[in-house]
């Protein structure tokens, strides 16, 4: 696309894909321009992730991530049922294994109803085994709003859709610069320059690169984190029903390891959380000298390592032992053994961290005169991505010409 580009959103993942869509849905005359660095969309979290759907249990009332989860999720349960794509509603209990947790519980279920949760089921021991007969707790939660569904099939629908819409998808162009200049901006490349009225920044694990272009004082960097998966094998005891989940740890934006199963079949288990050697270390030995310095020169990373690290180095055992991490799985589904499980992929997560050490819980969206930038979009981005889409279609379409 050359000449007039009303907007140019950088990032094919999600969250850019359904911006870019909520944009032209708004205002079908702009002319919408998607520039992704790699060969195809939706290649890092986008197309790592667990694939739920996520209700909006967990998250404080009012912040940006329970308003724009309970939004997304029912646009998400719409955009599917629309263009067919497969998912379902299949339900997630959370399960209470000690005695110290039980309160946690009774809390996560307030938490569920201030954010309009209908139908929360605390459940006994019995109750629980009723629903999952192999799982075992103190006391559980049924979500039945919760399910599940493929995000890279969704990622690829919003695409589709871009296209039929006349946007147009650049892919295999990273974006080295951006440059407000007056009334528009210039997007960089390392092949190609546009310029654009607007511009909105949906890197992911290198939105705070981006944003640094634009703001030199930005006061948070991504954070790296790698979740492994293993696979519960076709052969295991059908030990798993529904979504199960452990309660999760209040000082830690991550979930603990949980039991998921997934829309094309099979059962995911995991996934743990590990700071990852590089933005894109997919594997445990990757290492990107880069990404790591960033991080460990970077005075908050030093704060969350100091505040983490007992938690952190019970998570490189799991990640390194197969034996610790059936433990952890155990505390859910004592029946489950290491020949259960095949190894499984690995994700990895954006988790911006402020400068005092903390890891930053809630979305977080920033404007620079024209140019808007997504620097914390972690879980459940995906679930949320339509209402995130329209959120931010909001605040560009007044900066159009
Ligand atoms: C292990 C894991 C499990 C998760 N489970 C769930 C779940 O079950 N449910 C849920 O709702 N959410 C889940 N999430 C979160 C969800 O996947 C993410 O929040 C969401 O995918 C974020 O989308 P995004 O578009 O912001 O980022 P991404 O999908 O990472 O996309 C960013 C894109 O920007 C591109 N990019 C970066 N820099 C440049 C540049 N300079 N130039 C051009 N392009 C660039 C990248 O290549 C990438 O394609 C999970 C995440 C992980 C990692």
């Amino acid at each position: 696309m050359s000449g007039n580009v009303s907007v140019i959103v950088i990032g094919g993942g999600i969250v850019g894909l359904s911006t870019a869509m909520r944009i032209l849905q708004s205002r079908p005359a702009a002319r919408v321009l998607l520039v992704e660095k790699e060969s195809h969309i939706a290649r890092h979290q986008t197309g790592h992730n667990s694939g739920v759907l996520h209700s909006g249990l967990y998250y404080k009332p009012g912040s940006l991530k329970a308003l724009n989860c309970r939004s997304g999720y029912s646009q998400m349960l719409e955009f599917c049922r629309e263009e067919s794509i497969p998912h379902e509603v299949c339900g997630k209990l959370v399960v209470a294994t000690t005695d110290a947790e039980l309160p946690r519980l009774d809390e996560l279920h307030r938490r569920g109803v201030a954010n309009g949760l209908a139908g929360l089921r605390l459940l006994s021991p019995e109750e629980i085994r009723e629903i999952e007969p192999y799982c075992r707790g103190l006391g559980g939660l049924f979500v039945p709003q919760a399910g599940i569904v493929d995000y890279t099939a969704v990622a690829a629908r919003y695409a589709e859709k871009l296209i039929e819409m006349g946007a147009e998808i650049v892919c295999g162009e990273r974006i080295v610069d951006i440059c407000p200049k007056g009334s528009r901006v210039e997007v960089i490349g390392e092949s190609r320059t546009w310029s654009g009225d607007a511009v909105v920044a949906c890197a992911g694990l290198q939105s705070d690169r981006l944003a640094l272009k634009t703001d030199s004082s930005l006061p948070l960097r991504i954070l790296p984190f790698r979740g492994e998966y293993y696979q519960l094998k076709s052969s295991a005891p059908k030990l798993v029903n529904h979504l199960i989940y452990p309660l999760p740890d209040p000082a830690f934006p991550f979930l603990g390891v949980h039991f998921t199963r997934m829309i094309g079949g099979g059962v995911e288990c995991g996934p743990n959380a590990v700071f990852a050697f590089g933005r894109e270390a997919y594997q445990k030995t990757d290492f990107n000298l880069r990404d790591t310095c960033d991080a460990l020169l970077w005075p908050g990373f030093r704060k969350v390592a100091a505040k983490h690290w007992r938690s952190g180095l019970g998570e490189y055992h799991r990640s390194f032992s197969k034996r610790k991490f059936v433990e952890a799985l155990q505390q859910l589904i004592p029946e489950i053994q290491a020949c259960h499980l095949d190894d499984g992929g690995a994700g990895i997560r954006a988790q911006a961290s402020s400068c005092q050490g903390d890891l930053l819980d809630d979305f977080d969206f920033r404007i620079n005169r024209r140019v808007i930038h997504v620097c914390n979009a972690p879980s459940p981005a995906a679930t949320a991505s339509l209402s995130i889409g329209q959120t931010i279609a909001e605040k560009v379409l007044p900066l159009l010409c």
